[in-house]
């Protein structure tokens, strides 16, 4: 998988040794484990998916990780991509909005240690106020519009990475630059999950 990533164009040195590092199988149903190393999104629960394997890396890049940054992630669903920001040594707070999911992904890193700073089951929208503020901010669903929250939560000299659009999504990077200023750089079309308002509990 790394060798297609260099392919693709990914060519951050950590972010690949973070790919080989962790198992991606691991974040999947066993029915779907011998097909982990290709680059798809898979079923995870609550209609939702495991983003492309590519996708997480350009995310990832773009979001230019040290360690010891604090980082709130919206939408955890496998847990896959927090994975990934642990293994670049990051201290990760990570928000999901459906109840069987933030479940499962409790139950998976309960299993494979360590887990994130914080698993939250919440509405991502809102941010987490109460680690704020944070070094970094990715969101890995498609959001109509950037949640003012996130912007709040930022610190300055931060970056936010989101996936903006409805149908398809164009990859936003917004570098705060002070209290109410913000640059933004755009690059090319991804296909999200939508992200959502309120959280979402199990079907009974
Ligand atoms: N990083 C994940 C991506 C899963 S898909 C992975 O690679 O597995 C996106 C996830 O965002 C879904 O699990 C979805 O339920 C969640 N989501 C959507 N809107 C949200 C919100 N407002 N707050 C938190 N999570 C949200």
């Amino acid at each position: 998988m790394v060798s297609y990533l260099k392919e693709r164009g990914i060519s951050n040195q950590d972010v690949l040794k973070a790919f080989e590092n962790v198992p991606r199988h691991l974040f999947l149903d066993a029915t779907l484990e011998s097909h982990a190393y290709e680059d798809k999104a898979f079923p995870i629960g609550a209609e939702q998916t495991i983003s492309h394997p590519y996708t997480v890396a350009f995310q990832t890049e773009l979001l230019q990780v040290a360690s010891g940054m604090k980082i709130l992630e919206i939408g955890t669903g496998s847990g896959f991509q927090t994975a990934i920001l642990m293994a670049l040594g990051a201290e990760v707070y990570t928000i999901e909005r459906q109840l069987e999911l933030y479940r499962k992904c409790d139950r998976h890193f309960s299993v494979y240690p360590p887990g994130p700073k914080k698993l939250i089951y919440g509405d991502g929208y809102k941010g987490y106020s109460k680690e704020a503020p944070y070094d970094r901010i990715i969101v890995t669903a498609g959001a109509p519009e950037i949640p003012k929250d996130l912007l709040k939560q930022l610190r300055v000299g931060g970056l936010l990475v989101i996936p903006v659009g409805e149908e398809q999504q164009k990859m936003v990077v917004l570098e705060r630059k002070g209290a109410k200023e913000f640059h933004q750089t755009v690059y090319g079309d991804f296909q999200f999950v939508p992200l959502l308002k309120e959280t979402a509990g199990v079907k009974k």
